[in-house]
């Protein structure tokens, strides 16, 4: 099946994926990968499935989604691999544009140089473009690439295609623990991030299981220095922790508020009290959470923030 869901995206809202590679071909075989490691390594790119046969999957599943009442937000193209492998990939989304959907693609841009890639991209109304860090050590490391891949080139050819595309742009780092959760790596890979100038930025982290064992998540001290650090640089910046669509269970609202923001956003204490006191709730609210371990307090540069346990 290459089409499926529509699944509860953060980003993107209510995401019908569409899986337009094979499992698993990929360019690199990220030490996190959640689909495991990568079979078949390369950089060429093919025709995998034709443009009419992923057309024809996405209009039944959508007609069959609209006859059940619920929406679609997003066509997104994220596959078990990487979506620019598929020669197709610019024709088909042109295609798919008569649903009158908008159109994603989530790619880890190491094609991104290629300028039949990025026309295909333009195409799209939303593009994450992933880049976990700027040390051509460490991108060696966490995404361990194809022999023939070169990260300055293809950091050329993000800034290239961000400086083409009208549409909304943004970028993924996913951080792991003694990986790329550096002051050094975390504050040259934002800069970087900063001169791309995306709509928005996130830092994500392992939450599902990775291709390798030893990939552990950071703690929560380093996410809110990531968190930090990205956000003296860069204006919109999200954190996901969680793997998406997460139900937090019952709860009250100011509860279920307040873990939805701490989820993505660490906030200085100053700043939840103003939320309490907007909410009619009280710093009890707070305790508890963090007695239950929902919630834990940290400092960074003298100032407390809050930020959701990603260890419970
Ligand atoms: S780029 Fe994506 S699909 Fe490819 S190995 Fe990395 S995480 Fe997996």
């Amino acid at each position: 099946m290459l089409v499926f869901g529509p699944i509860p995206s953060r980003r993107l809202g209510r995401s019908l994926g569409i899986n337009n590679i094979p499992p698993k071909v990929c360019t690199y075989s990220c030490i996190y990968c959640q689909v495991g490691s990568t079979d078949t390594m390369t950089i060429d790119r093919k025709d995998f499935y034709s443009t009419d046969q992923i057309y024809d999957e996405v209009s039944e599943k959508i007609t069959s989604i609209k006859g059940s009442g619920e929406k679609i937000d997003y066509l997104t193209f994220v596959p078990d691999g990487e979506p620019t492998l598929d020669i197709n990939l610019g024709k088909t989304i042109e295609r798919l544009m008569s649903f009158g959907i908008k159109i994603a693609v989530i790619t880890n841009a190491s094609l991104i140089w290629d300028k039949e890639v990025q026309n295909d991209l333009r195409q799209a109304n939303w593009v994450s473009v992933k880049l976990d860090s700027v040390y051509e050590d460490i991108w060696r490391k966490i995404n361990r690439p194809h022999g023939s891949l070169n990260l300055q080139k293809i950091i050329r050819g993000i800034e290239e295609f961000a400086f083409s595309f009208c549409e909304e742009l943004v970028t993924e780092t996913m951080v792991v623990k003694g990986v790329n959760d550096s002051i050094e790596s975390l504050s040259k890979t934002a800069q970087k991030i900063c001169e791309i100038n995306p709509r928005k930025s996130f830092i994500l982290i392992p939450s599902l299981p990775p291709a390798e064992k030893s990939v552990k998540p950071p703690s929560e001290e380093i996410l809110n220095r990531a968190f930090q650090i990205y956000s003296s640089l860069l204006p919109d910046v999200e954190l996901i922790v969680y793997s998406e669509g997460t139900d937090f269970g019952y709860s009250s609202d100011a509860e279920k508020e307040l873990l939805s923001i701490l989820a993505v956003h660490p906030m200085r204490k100053d700043a939840v009290d103003n939320f309490l006191s907007r909410s009619n709730s009280i710093w009890d609210l707070i305790d508890h959470l963090v007695l239950i371990n929902k919630l834990k307090e940290i400092t960074y540069s003298g100032t407390t923030f809050l930020i959701k346990n990603i260890t419970r």
